[in-house]
C-alpha cells in the first residue's frame, strides 16, 4: 500500500494582552529576518506562524480581532478569541506579561481562562525585564497560577536562552502522520442555512483552527468553491475533508445572493456533491419554513444531515442575565429547542444536534468529528439476518392498516446500496406502503442500527 508520511511540528503560542511585547518576542525567538514566513494557506492572516529550527511552530495570536481604535470592551473580546485559538491549537502556551507593570486585571482574566481551558502546559514570560531590578520583581506573577515567570527582555535579548530551554523541555516530539494513499477519499461537507444564520462565521472559525491544514482545491482558482481540509485527530489519524461551495461563504464575495434562483441552484448542487450536510439553525428563532425546506431538500437528495444550532452564546448570555421566560435554565431551553425542532422537522432520520457558537468558538471543534462519524455510519453494510429480523419485528409491532383484502406482508429485505441506504423489500402488495408507514420503518431501522442522520430509500418489489 502506498503511503506518505508528513511531519507535524508541535505548536507554541504566544498569548497576552496588547503591548506586552508579543510581536517583539516573536521576532526575537524566530531569530530575526532570516526566519521563513509561513505562508501556509489557511493560517489566518491574523495569526503569525513560523517554524523555528525545524523543531516547533511559533504562533503569535496577538493579531486576532483587535479593534482599530482603543475600545476596552473590544479588547477583552479580542483577547478571549486569541486565548481560544491558542487553546485549540497549541502544545505549549506562553502567556506574555509586562514585567515592569506587574499583574493587571486583563492578565488575570487571561490566566483564568487558560486555567480553565488549556489542555497543554502554560508558562509565564515576563517581558521588558530590561534590568535586574525588574527581573527580581517577577515573583508577583506566581499568583496567576502557572509557577515561576521567566524574565526576558525581547528588546535587549535577555533571558532568551532560558526561554528556549523551557520551550524545548515542554514540547512533545515531532509527530509523523501517515496517510494511506488508499484512503485518499475526502469527506465532502457543506454548510447550508438561511441568510445570516452564521455560515461564513462558522467557516472562518473552522479555518482559524491551527490544527487544520487548508488548501484550495486545484482547478478552483480565485473564486474558490472548494477547500481541502486536513485535520489531525488525536490518535495520529488524519481527517480529510473537502468543504464544498465556499464561494458564497466568503464575506467579500457574497456572490449573487440577490438572485435567488441562482443561489438555490448552487445550494442544490452543493448538497448533491456532499457526503454530509450541516444545516444551520438560529438558537434564538427556532425552525423556520426555509429551514424545513432545506432539510427536506438534503434528505431528498439522499444526503446525511446534521443539525447545527448556532448563536448558542446568545441563549447562554440570556440565562446569565436573568433567564428566558418559560425555561428553568439553559439545559432546559436546549432540550425544549431540540424537541420543538424535531417536532417541526418530523421527517429527520435521527439527525444529531450540535449546539455551538461561531462567535465564541463554543463546540465548533465538534463539527468535523461528527461529520466523520456520520459519514462512516452512512457507508455501513447491515447484516442481512439482523436486518430481516428488525423489519419483521417492526411490522409485527405495528402492522400496517388493513384496508380490504389481504394485509401487507414483507417476505424478505436486502440492502442494495448505501449513501443513502437502499433496501429492497419483497412484499405482497407494494401499493399498500404508505408514506407514514415508510417513515415508521425508516425510523425503526435507524433506531435499531444507530444510523444517525442517514435517510433510507425503500424499493418495493411485489410478489404473491
Ligand atoms: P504586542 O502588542 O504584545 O505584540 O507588543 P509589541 O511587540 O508591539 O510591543 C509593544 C511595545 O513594547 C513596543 O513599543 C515595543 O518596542 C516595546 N517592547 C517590546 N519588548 C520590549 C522589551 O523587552 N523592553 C522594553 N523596554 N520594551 C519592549
Ligand atoms: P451567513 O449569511 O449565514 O454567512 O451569516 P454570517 O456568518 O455572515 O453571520 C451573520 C451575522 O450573525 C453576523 O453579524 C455574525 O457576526 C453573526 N453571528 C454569526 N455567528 C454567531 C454566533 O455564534 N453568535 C452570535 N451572537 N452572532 C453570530
Amino acid at each position: 500500500m502506498n503511503s506518505t508520511t508528513s511531519q507535524v511540528l508541535p505548536k507554541v503560542a504566544l498569548v497576552g494582552r496588547p503591548n506586552v511585547g508579543k510581536s517583539r518576542l516573536f521576532n526575537r525567538i524566530c531569530g530575526g529576518r532570516d526566519a521563513i514566513v509561513h505562508d501556509k494557506p489557511g493560517v489566518t492572516r491574523d495569526v503569525m506562524a513560523r517554524d523555528v529550527d525545524g523543531r516547533f511552530t511559533l504562533l503569535d495570536t496577538g493579531g486576532i480581532g483587535l479593534p482599530e481604535k482603543d475600545a476596552p470592551s473590544k479588547i477583552v473580546q479580542a483577547v478571549e478569541e486569541q486565548v481560544f485559538v491558542a487553546v485549540e491549537s497549541s502544545d505549549l502556551i506562553l502567556l506574555v506579561v509586562d514585567g515592569r507593570e506587574g499583574v493587571v486585571p486583563l492578565d488575570e482574566e487571561i490566566a483564568a481562562r487558560l486555567r480553565k481551558n488549556a489542555r497543554c502546559p502554560v508558562h509565564i514570560v515576563a517581558n521588558k525585564c530590561d534590568n535586574e531590578r525588574v527581573s527580581d520583581s517577577v515573583h508577583e506573577f506566581n499568583r496567576l497560577g502557572f509557577g515561576e515567570a521567566i524574565p526576558v527582555s525581547a528588546e535587549h535579548r535577555v533571558g532568551i536562552g532560558q526561554l528556549f530551554k523551557t520551550i524545548h523541555s515542554n514540547i512533545p516530539e515531532i509527530r509523523f502522520v501517515t496517510e494511506e494513499a488508499q484512503e485518499d477519499r475526502r469527506i465532502k461537507i457543506t454548510f447550508v442555512g438561511k441568510p445570516n444564520v452564521g455560515k461564513s462565521s462558522i467557516t472562518n472559525r473552522l479555518l482559524s483552527s491551527q490544527r487544520l491544514i487548508v488548501s484550495d482545491v486545484p482547478g478552483t482558482t480565485r473564486d474558490s468553491i472548494a477547500l481541502d481540509l486536513n485535520y489531525p485527530f488525536p490518535e495520529n489519524r488524519m481527517g480529510k475533508f473537502r468543504l464544498v461551495d465556499t464561494a458564497g461563504l466568503r464575506p467579500n464575495s457574497k456572490v449573487d445572493s440577490s438572485v435567488e434562483y441562482f443561489s438555490n441552484l448552487r445550494t442544490r448542487r452543493a448538497i448533491e456533491e456532499s457526503d454530509v450536510v450541516f444545516l444551520l439553525l438560529d438558537a434564538m428563532t427556532g425552525v423556520t419554513r426555509q429551514d424545513k425546506a432545506l432539510a427536506g431538500e438534503v434528505l431528498e437528495a439522499g444526503r446525511s444531515l446534521v443539525l447545527v444550532v448556532n448563536k448558542w452564546d446568545l441563549a447562554m448570555e440570556a440565562f446569565k442575565k436573568g433567564g428566558i421566560e418559560g425555561f428553568k435554565n439553559a439545559k432546559d431551553f436546549q432540550r425544549n429547542y431540540r424537541e420543538a425542532a424535531e417536532k417541526e422537522l418530523f421527517f429527520l432520520p435521527k439527525s444529531p444536534f450540535l449546539f455551538i457558537s461561531a462567535k465564541t468558538g463554543f463546540e465548533v471543534s465538534s463539527i468535523l468529528g461528527t461529520g466523520e462519524r456520520i459519514d462512516h455510519l452512512q457507508r455501513m453494510t447491515l447484516p442481512t439476518g439482523r436486518l430481516n429480523r428488525t423489519v419483521h419485528d417492526l411490522i409485527d409491532a405495528r402492522p400496517p392498516k388493513r384496508m380490504h383484502g389481504k394485509p401487507f406482508k414483507v417476505f424478505y429485505v436486502v440492502q442494495t446500496g448505501y449513501r443513502p441506504f437502499r433496501f429492497r423489500l419483497y412484499c405482497n402488495r407494494p401499493e399498500k406502503f404508505e408514506d407514514t408507514y415508510r417513515r415508521y420503518l425508516e425510523a425503526g431501522i435507524i433506531e435499531s442500527f444507530d444510523l444517525e442522520g442517514s435517510p433510507i430509500r425503500f424499493d418495493l418489489v411485489g410478489k404473491e
